[in-house]
């Protein structure tokens, strides 16, 4: 039989369906998540409900977001998970989570994301960020590298920054192809996000924060001062304590923010 059939379903490719089939991380990864019932429960992509099962045994209801309408069918007729499934049929990348809200309840989120849309969807889940007490994902190893990268190495970038501005990043396990089917061409890797309550670095704009960072990190070879030089001058570098002749790797979380803070500070 084809490697793309499980279950009955054929995967497929344009929604990023790679289905997890290895019971033991299927185990570990419902322990990272640790559902209840003081949260509201919210998986991205249940898909065949591999995560979604072992994760309904422990908590009375679980809102799920699908894309794929076969699978929501196949979702609606399950023997167990019909009475337990709160089913949202479309794009997470366009669903509104705050929709979710239950008075005095913060959600847990979970999903073996679709690789093609995670960096997106993840940027749009940290706007609903107070809302959120744990965010668990299984994604490209690769990504869990730039989530969780230190200044001064290669995987820092714009998305490390964004990352960490919301969020503790907790690299929790690391997960081969041969635990999906199919399995994926990229090795794979699950995260825990753990949004601030207080954030370390607040900042004034959002929006700022991700300009700056997205014209910092347009030209990884060149330093902050040449990518930075409409926006900050070398004066403005100083007072903030910022070498502009670091590269944008070089700098801090901190240091994004401060700048970014200063900018929205700066008299027009
Ligand atoms: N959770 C299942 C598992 O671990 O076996 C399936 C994971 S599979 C990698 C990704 C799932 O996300 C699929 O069920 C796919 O149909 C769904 N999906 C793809 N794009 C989506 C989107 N934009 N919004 C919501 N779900 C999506």
């Amino acid at each position: 039989m084809s490697n793309k059939v499980h279950l009955g379903h054929t995967a497929r490719k344009r929604f990023g369906q790679n289905f997890l089939t290895n019971e033991s991380i299927i185990s570990r990864i419902v322990g990272a998540i640790s559902p209840d019932n003081d949260h509201v429960m919210v998986e991205i992509g249940p898909g065949l409900g591999a995560i979604t099962e072992p994760v309904a045994e422990s908590v009375d209801n679980l809102c799920v977001v699908e894309l794929d309408r076969d699978l929501v069918e196949r979702l609606e007729s399950h023997p167990f998970l019909k009475d337990k499934l709160t089913i949202h049929q479309g794009d997470a990348l366009q669903f509104d989570f705050a929709q979710l809200k239950q008075p005095g309840k913060e959600m847990k989120v979970f999903g073996n994301l679709p690789y093609n849309i995670s960096t997106p969807l993840m940027f749009h889940l940290f706007e609903y960020a107070e809302e959120i007490a744990t965010m668990h994902f299984m994604l490209q190893k690769e990504v869990v590298l730039r989530l969780s990268a230190s200044p001064g190495t290669k995987a820092y970038g714009k998305l490390t920054v964004m990352a960490q501005y919301y969020c503790q990043v907790v690299p929790v396990l690391e997960v081969p192809p041969t635990a999906f089917t199919p399995p994926p061409k990229v090795d794979s890797a699950v995260v825990r996000l753990l949004p601030y309550k207080d954030k370390p670095w607040p900042c004034d704009d959002v929006d700022m924060l991700r300009h700056v960072c997205s014209t910092a990190f347009n030209m990884r070879r060149k330093t902050l001062r040449n990518n930075l030089k409409t926006l900050v001058t070398d004066d403005e570098f100083a007072n903030l304590g910022i070498d502009a002749s670091l590269r944008p790797e070089q700098i801090t979380v901190e240091q994004y923010v401060a700048i970014a803070n200063h900018l929205c500070r700066k008299p027009t």
